[in-house]
């Protein structure tokens, strides 16, 4: 923060009257030039670029930072806030890769970029024409086979291209930072299906995945009390943050952690085992369940390696006091051994893929019977 604060006056410093800086998130800056082409806009990048040489003092030690600048025109480079954006992000990128620190979007060099830069225009479109729709996939559990909750993953049927997976889209969406809006959209929608089937079946806990870029958002906790109303809507939500993001920022995670449970929403850890997060550090955040990562539940019945290692994170997992879930359980084989392990819970293929909200209601009102 000192580091973040520090740099913000560094680039205040040279800023001109119609000039609007702002940050993004994390480290990401943007400035805001009225009336620039792309050279006038290179000339401010790299006055930006010079103010920010030099070590940084914090909390007395030198710290040197890098940086790159990526830039996008009106209207060359797209139309809307979220394509320039998206290419701004994109050359950025590029800046931070590459020998110059400074790069103009352009659309000819990103050739395999192409594909998922004209996407970003169409994720905006489909995030205003409300394209998106959710699906729910149960989560079992494996002690009496009844369905304990279900998963909300992104939908999106394109027109030309067809069903574009969430693991796209949701990339495309964090890259414009469109990602944010989804996530609302996302929060609204999944809290109106958990109501329904509160009212028409029993109440049942709907996860959402909530982007970690999101839940460091300023906007974050105030956006989500306005869809999450009451502990009884709290009650009806969990969130799933995968486990990349507990490296960084712990202090202002773990802020935020904590006042989304005080809402009554539970936080489950997402695909466990892929990042390198500490467990002496999970211990300290509020998490009541934990997620063991598909590619480890997969090959379980094959390797041995894998087969401790789900086995002992279960193990783990129940000395911290977390609930454990196994995603991507595809045979019987595998919900055999996961049952001989204590797994709490299971998600996969197996019982059923993600479904839509009809389809569902089916299940729970077979469930009844
Ligand atoms: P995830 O949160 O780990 O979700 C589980 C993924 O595993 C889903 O893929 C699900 O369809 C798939 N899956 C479930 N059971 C099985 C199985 O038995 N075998 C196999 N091979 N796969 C199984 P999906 O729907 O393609 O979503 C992929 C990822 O995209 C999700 O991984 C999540 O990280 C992200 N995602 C999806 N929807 C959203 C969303 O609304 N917001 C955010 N931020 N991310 C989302
Ligand atoms: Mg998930
Ligand atoms: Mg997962």
């Amino acid at each position: 923060d000192v580091l973040l604060k520090k740099i913000a006056e560094r680039l205040r410093s040279v800023l001109q009257t119609d000039e609007t800086l702002a940050r993004l998130g994390s480290d990401e800056f943007v400035l805001l030039l009225p009336q620039h082409d792309v050279e006038q806009a290179r000339v401010r990048a790299e006055a930006l670029h010079a103010v920010l040489r030099g070590s940084v003092m914090v909390n007395e030690t030198n710290v040197v930072v890098s940086a790159g600048i990526g830039i996008a025109v009106y209207p060359e480079h797209g139309a809307t806030t979220g394509v320039l954006l998206s290419h701004a992000d994109g050359a950025m990128l590029r800046a931070k890769q590459g020998e110059d620190n400074i790069c103009v979007y352009q659309p000819a060099q990103d050739r395999n970029a192409h594909g998922r830069l004209t996407m970003a225009s169409d994720v905006y479109e489909a995030l205003e024409k409300k394209q998106f729709a959710l699906r729910f996939q149960p989560k079992y559990s494996l002690r009496d086979k009844r369905i304990v909750s279900a998963e909300a993953l992104g939908y999106w049927l394109h027109e030309e291209r067809g069903e574009v997976p969430p693991d796209i889209f949701i990339r495309v969406l964090e890259q414009s930072n469109l990602i944010h809006d989804y996530t609302y959209w996302a929060i609204g929608a999944a809290l109106a299906q958990a109501r329904i089937w509160r009212q028409y079946f029993r109440p049942l806990r709907v996860s959402v995945n909530v982007s970690p870029k999101t839940l460091m958002h300023a906007d974050f906790l105030a956006r989500l009390q306005q869809c999450v109303r009451s502990e009884e809507d709290g009650a009806l939500l969990c969130f799933e943050i995968t486990e990349s993001l507990f490296l960084t920022e712990f202090d202002n995670l773990s802020r935020v952690l904590e006042q989304i449970r005080k809402l009554g929403i539970t936080l489950s850890i997402d695909d466990y085992g892929t990042g390198y997060s500490s467990l002496n550090r999970l211990r300290r955040l509020p998490f009541s369940e934990l997620k063991i990562d598909q590619s480890f539940i997969r090959e379980m019945v094959s390797s041995k390696d894998d087969e401790v290692i789900v086995h002992s994170t279960i193990e783990l997992a129940h000395n911290l006091g977390l609930r454990v879930v196994a995603e991507g359980v595809e045979d019987e084989t595998t919900w055999a051994r996961l049952e001989a392990m204590g797994c709490d819970m299971v998600q996969g293929f197996l019982m059923q893929p993600p479904l839509d909200a009809k389809s569902f209601n089916q299940l729970l009102d077979a469930e009844k019977g």
